[in-house]
């Protein structure tokens, strides 16, 4: 082809998620198929492509880009002009001398289709290898040291390529070509078992055998996985789960669970068109799904909810290990209750030994600690739940371009932080509750590095407005130039804008479990007009005293104490929310909301649904927060239902919301024998109905026609579902979350979105 003069040269340039997924083999294949000349190449987060060769050639090559890019590959833009012919014969990868700019790295990828092929296929070099990857699928944020991502910047540097596997690697037509992660049973990783002192060890296959094994009789083993260790516990065996519960210090937290095919998890669950979709994605999420009547599952896995969590196997290891074991397993985060997940091999061995009979591990070293990530299909929305591994670190656009680097230290609770350079935002995979000095110091390590790889430097910290969170001191404690604070609702509702790239006033409700209001208050039930700038509370929830603040939480029995005082105390209503709460106490706690000590005003959407719980008797005290609410949504299930009084009155200038005619009409329905299922479905409509009242006169009032609903009670799907729909009936445009999710995991990028502006319009 070198002989013919090229007809024709242009000049491609990619945006998008086009580093370190094979993109450039990917591109140098397609050149070959179709005869083209030139050269591609890495340019500071782009790829830059030079062809040369018929104008039909080049047109076919524009159309296959996009049409036969590499799974994980997101192409945003390409920009295509027209260049000198210089003749160039053959076509290259180009090494780039990579500029000091932002480089995308990529996520965690699920094992691909072909490469389970071939771990499963006896006639495969790689059968039954544990590390088999290409440039589709495997390993990359959880081994990368630095960028630009090649091996030799990769916990993969310790492996020397075999001969047969680097003639892979500079195959072009190999699908490993340039697949920096590529290894073998002569070159790759080792997988081996060993007991909890180190004893009995055993490699590769047996090791997989032993710990299947192990499972069947019933045995917790630590595996190390991809981002971090595992437990993995036999998922039909009762009793080994509740011996993992008690062990761990988690009473009635739902426990995931991983199968490896689609199959197994129709076995195990119903799984809707989306919900397959969601769980086969590369990212490989758990997929909360509703389990199949007779499934044989354990019933500790979720005591009292309707939704189990699935994922489909990961990585090659997980393929292994549930083909032995032939069974669902749990498989959850190593750690002890709320502290960060374990990664070393011997931090590994150390902080679990407490928890598991043996261990499963590798000596491929993981560099970032990456939880799973959750998903919950609702309608044609996916709420993620939990946003990490296979989602982090790809980087979202802010509408605002920030003026100077920052960092938005995030929330106290379900932490994520983000950092911003220009208008992308690096919101850093899920940290957990920054409580305690572990989950500091995991959150102190997870900023170092992120701030290494992505190359940037903050001069402005971004906090919580709450003067005594941890988060607040962490942000103190970088000793940046500047601080700047934002409320924690208006940083949910300039989430769910930002991402959309809205910039103009919307609507927001912000409904959640706790956020500090600039009134010194407890906020979750928040009515905004807001924007980027600012915003404006303009209606909220009836404050209720919440006795023993944080401790309501777990105790809602205490949330009914409050309201039964705004209904003037001696309610027979609320009589179901003290079952098996001791007099003595419950009237100690009635003192003390009379006398207002320990009692701060709350306005918690939150503490609401708890409220609701106890006085249905579905729930006073809760093993985690949220128990009851996910409680009531699942009794409540999709059954249709008409709104209880849940009165909208106007208060010193503000909407308000009065739950206290809602809660008596629970209590006393309950009380003359309705099914409570059916009063948890009224419940749901009557918060439905009220926010909708308010949101249609908040924007008929103010001109506005766009509505963004932000905060962890947009977790539960029917209120999310209805009240979008009731919204959008109203010929309102609604805006949910969908890069971040609504909960608090989002804050920190809501936070980076108004310093943004603010910092902007300085
Ligand atoms: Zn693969
Ligand atoms: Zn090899
Ligand atoms: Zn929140």
């Amino acid at each position: 082809m070198a002989s013919a003069p090229p007809a024709a040269a242009r000049h491609l340039k990619v945006t998008g998620v086009v580093q370190g997924v094979g993109f450039r083999p990917f591109v140098h294949r397609l050149a070959g198929r179709l005869n083209l000349t030139g050269w591609v190449r890495n340019v500071a987060g782009t790829v830059e492509i030079h062809l040369e060769g018929s104008p039909p050639q080049l047109d076919a090559f524009e159309r296959s880009l996009r049409g036969e890019a590499p799974p994980v590959a997101r192409i945003d833009t390409v920009e295509t002009t027209k260049a000198e012919a210089n003749g160039a014969s053959g076509f290259a990868i180009i090494e780039s001398e990579d500029a000091d700019t932002l480089r995308p790295v990529p996520p965690d990828i699920g094992t691909c289709a072909q490469c389970e092929r071939e771990l499963l296929d006896h006639a495969d070099r790689r059968y039954r290898h544990p590390f088999i990857t290409c440039t589709d699928c495997g390993p990359r944020y959880t081994i990368i040291d630095r960028l630009p991502y090649d091996r030799e910047r990769t916990s993969m540097k310790t492996f020397a390529t075999c001969p047969r596997c680097a003639k892979e690697y500079g195959d072009p037509n190999d699908r490993r070509f340039h697949a920096e992660t590529v290894a073998c049973p002569d070159c790759g990783p080792r997988v081996w078992f060993e007991g909890v002192n180190g004893e009995g060890r055993a490699e590769g296959d047996p090791a997989i055998l032993l710990a299947a094994t192990a499972l069947h009789m019933g045995a917790v083993v630590g595996v190390r996985g991809l981002g971090g260790f595992h437990l993995a516990v036999d998922a039909t065996n009762d009793a080994a789960i509740r011996q993992l519960r008690k062990r761990k210090n988690r009473d009635a937290k739902p426990f995931a669970m991983m199968v490896r095919t689609l199959d197994a998890a129709r076995a195990v669950a119903h799984v809707s068109e989306h919900e397959a979709a969601a769980l086969q994605s590369s990212a490989r999420p758990i997929v909360l799904l509703t389990p199949r009547a007779g499934a044989h599952l354990a019933a500790a896995l979720a005591p009292g909810l309707d939704r189990v969590g699935v994922m489909l196997a990961y990585t090659p290891l997980h393929h292994l290990l549930l083909k032995a074991a032939d069974r669902p397993l749990v498989m959850t985060s190593g750690n002890l209750s709320e502290e960060p997940i374990a990664i070393g091999l011997d931090e590994g061995r150390t902080r679990l030994r407490p928890l598991v009979d043996a261990f499963l591990l590798h000596d491929r070293e993981i560099l970032s600690r990456c939880d799973d990530s959750v998903v919950r299909v609702a309608g044609a929305h996916d709420i993620l739940l939990r946003r990490a591994r296979g989602y982090a670190p790809v980087p979202l656009p802010l509408p605002v371009a920030s003026v100077q680097p920052l960092v938005a230290v995030g929330p106290h609770l379900k932490n994520t932080f983000t950092l911003v350079r220009g208008n992308r935002a690096f919101v850093s995979p899920h940290i957990g509750d920054l409580e305690g000095l572990e989950a500091l110091e995991h959150w102190r390590q997870a900023y170092d590095r992120y701030r290494d790889l992505f190359r940037v430097e903050p001069t402005v910290a971004v906090r919580d407005l709450h003067p005594g969170y941890l988060s607040t001191r962490l942000a103190e404690e970088l000793g940046l130039a500047r601080i700047i604070a934002v409320q924690h609702h208006h940083a949910h509702i300039a989430a769910v804008a930002a991402e959309h790239g809205v910039t103009t006033p919307v609507v927001g409700l912000a409904f959640d479990g706790t956020g500090y209001g600039d009134d010194g208050n407890v906020w979750g039930s928040e009515f905004l007009v807001c924007d980027l700038a600012g915003y404006r509370r303009v209606g909220q929830m009836r404050y209720v005293p919440l006795p023993g603040g944080d401790l309501a939480a777990r105790e809602p029995w205490r949330v009914a104490v409050g309201y039964e005082s705004l209904a003037g105390w001696h309610s027979e209503a609320f009589s179901l929310a003290y079952y098996g709460v001791p007099l003595s106490l419950r009237s100690g706690v009635q003192t003390q909301v009379a006398r207002g000590v320990n009692a701060p005003l709350a306005s918690s959407m939150g503490r609401l649904f708890d409220a609701a719980a106890a006085v249905l008797g579905v729930r006073r005290h809760a093993s985690f927060e949220g128990q009851a609410a996910m409680e009531l949504e699942a009794l409540a299930g999709d059954q249709h239902a008409t709104p209880l009084p849940f009165p909208v009155s106007e208060v010193d200038g503000r909407l308000q919301l009065d739950p206290v005619p809602l809660l008596t009409a629970l209590g006393e329905g309950r009380r003359h024998g309705v099914d409570v299922s059916t009063l948890a479905a009224r419940f749901h409509e009557s918060v439905v109905e009220a926010s909708v009242d308010v949101a249609r006169l908040v924007a008929g009032s103010y001109g506005l026609d766009t509505v963004a609903l932000g905060g962890g009670s947009f977790q539960n799907a029917r209120l999310l579902t209805r009240i979008a729909r009731r919204l959008a009936e109203g010929r309102l445009h609604v805006l949910v979350a969908q890069s971040l999710g609504p909960n608090d995991g989002a804050i920190s990028y809501g936070q980076a979105a108004v310093a943004a502006w603010q910092l902007s319009r300085e």
